[in-house]
């Protein structure tokens, strides 16, 4: 069975820490492939200020050469709002009902799951990989903890047996970069110079994107 994992985001912009979480992923989870999936309209956040077509530009950038990892487009071809258990659903027709499929979030994105567009319907579709430092202690949602009492794993080879329905922790060291803070440091006129794959900052400076917050 071919290992497929997603990684959904805004990636404004792909930052070297989506990158070390994708390697990690590949690694842990002896996966064939991951595709970074960026969303054309966040539905829980302001638009961003890069076009979905320059922001999966920058994926593509980002992943060249990495033979595991690339960028797909399907959200940017859809009207309205970027939900997950769409993508998910779409993916899940094309691989077929028996193929393992799994869907990768960080911690961060993980706590906020209960307020996603019918979310319980996620776990149907797919296995969730969620990304936690080794020394990560948060409190989380009630209703996620009823989840994980039932379908956490800690065994990555489960995530083959079946093709949907657990949930399972991975530690990994996560990089402290976000987007966030790469906006922020070019609008302030600060150097993103090591934060980026060398491709993605050459991109942003000859094209002046997030020079204003
Ligand atoms: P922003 O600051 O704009 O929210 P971000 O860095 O969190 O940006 P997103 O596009 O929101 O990037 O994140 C996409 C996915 O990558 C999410 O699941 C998020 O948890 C995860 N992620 C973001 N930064 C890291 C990191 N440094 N290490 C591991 N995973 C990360
Ligand atoms: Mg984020």
């Amino acid at each position: 069975m071919p290992g497929l994992a997603l990684l959904g985001g805004t990636f404004d912009p792909p930052h070297i820490g989506h990158l070390r979480a994708a390697i990690e992923s590949v690694e842990a989870l002896n996966l064939d492939e991951l595709r970074f999936v960026p969303c054309a309209l966040p539905a829980h956040r302001a638009i961003p200020g890069v076009s979905a077509a320059d922001r999966a530009e920058m994926i593509d950038a980002a992943v060249s050469g990495q033979r595991t990892l690339r960028c797909d487009r399907r959200e940017l071809s859809r009207p309205g709002p970027s939900y997950t258990v769409d993508t998910l659903q779409s993916v899940r027709d094309e691989v077929g009902n028996g193929t393992p499929l799994i869907w990768i979030v960080g911690a961060d994105a993980f706590a906020g799951l209960a307020s996603w567009h019918r979310w319980q319907t996620l776990f149907e579709l797919a296995h969730l990989v969620v990304l936690t430092r080794p020394d990560a202690h948060a409190l989380i949602d009630p209703r996620l903890e009823l989840e994980l009492a039932h379908r956490a794993t800690s065994a990555p080879l489960d995530l083959r047996t079946q093709s949907h329905g657990l949930i399972l922790r991975l530690q990994i060291p996560l990089l402290p970069i976000s987007s966030s803070l790469i906006r922020e440091r070019l609008a302030a006129g600060r150097s993103i110079a090591h934060l980026v794959p060398e491709p993605v900052c050459r991109m942003i400076n000859e094209r002046g994107w997030y020079r204003r917050l």
